[in-house]
């Protein structure tokens, strides 16, 4: 664990071996009604990991004559690596859990948690009907998946937020606000005065932050980092993964212009092709050609993503009868 910031501790629980549980940080910020923000893996390891740094930490405040509460914890967003650890730490720690009312839906209910995973037929327009096939294996992967971070679901949440308000953590006003993008209900934590910004996974310090259906929305992320930009005294904003972005309305850019850059990318692709229409196969081809079906797998999520933000902008239309992307701008 370290102080990151007066106050503030972070604590990085290690993941996996392999790049689906990574490290994820836990802030911890002990005083007269303490919070802890997002919750991890929920594994024993790393929980009993996480129990130990939380109670160096306490020694660490008590020695200096510090708060030492924690009584309340809340979740940047209800991916696995950041909720599953909840039900443990709340039963361990006796806090008190604060979850938006769309959160709670579905850390509260196994079942909804994973049909919110579900690819519709809406989300998944620009897919072809094989993508649409992978669905039959969800409830295994779902299996695997919730074991490998010892995902946990809790009976309720103890005070359900808004999305949009303020909540007082040890005598300072903190400003929750909703910030979709790369997960529909991720909230960021603000506050003013000290200019520190909980962003969770949207903004990320030195890789790009993964956006794919059914969740995201490269168009909500996009007004998000424009908000997180435009925030009033933004000095340092404190990640779910990697250190601690300290340049932050700079970072925030370079993120909106490599968007913009991809944008472009997958716009020039249906643009100069000599097909009449592109699918989605054939864009992530084109863009990844040659690179195999593993990197044609993990990067359709973010292609299909800007294709529906190229129709939103009406730069794209949908041919719906062949259920591909057809360029909408030709000249
Ligand atoms: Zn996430």
């Amino acid at each position: 664990m370290q102080q990151i910031c007066k106050g503030i501790f972070m604590v990085t629980c290690a993941g996996g071996i392999s790049v689906l549980k990574p490290p994820v940080n836990i802030y911890i910020i002990p005083g007269k009604n303490g919070m802890i923000f997002d919750a991890g893996y929920g594994d024993r390891r790393s929980v009993d990991f996480l129990l130990k740094e939380i109670s160096k930490i306490r020694a660490y405040c008590k020695k200096h004559c510090t708060g030492t509460d924690l009584s309340q914890i809340m979740v940047s967003h209800s991916h696995p690596d950041h909720f599953s650890g909840l039900y443990e730490l709340k039963k361990k720690l006796g806090l008190s859990v604060l979850l938006t009312s769309d959160m709670s839906k579905l850390i509260t209910s196994k079942k909804e948690y994973r049909k919110s995973y579900v690819e519709t037929l809406n989300s998944g327009e620009y897919r072809s009907q094989k993508h649409r096939l992978i669905n039959i294996f969800k409830p295994v992967a779902d299996v695997l998946y919730e074991k490998n971070y010892g995902t946990r679901f809790l009976k309720r949440a103890d005070v359900i937020i808004e999305a949009d308000s303020y909540i007082n953590i040890n005598n300072k006003l903190w400003r929750v606000f909703h910030c979709p993008g790369h997960c529909d209900d991720h909230i960021c934590l603000y506050n003013q005065e000290t200019g520190v910004l909980f962003a969770g996974d949207n903004v990320l310090r030195s890789i790009t932050t993964w956006i794919g259906p059914p969740r995201s929305s490269l168009t909500k992320y996009l007004s998000s980092l424009l908000y997180m930009k435009k925030l009033p005294g933004l000095k340092i904003i404190l990640t779910a993964h990697g250190s601690p972005v300290l340049n932050p309305k700079q970072r925030i850019k370079q993120i909106l212009k490599w968007r913009a850059l991809r944008t472009l990318q997958v716009y020039t692709v249906i643009k100069h092709s000599k097909q009449k229409s592109l699918s989605l196969d054939d864009i992530v081809k084109k863009i990844y050609e040659g690179q195999g079906w593993i990197k044609y797998k993990m990067a359709e999520g973010w292609i299909q993503l800007t294709l529906e933000h190229l129709e939103f902008k009406g730069r794209i239309a949908r041919d719906r009868s062949k259920n591909k992307a057809v360029c909408y701008y030709c000249n």
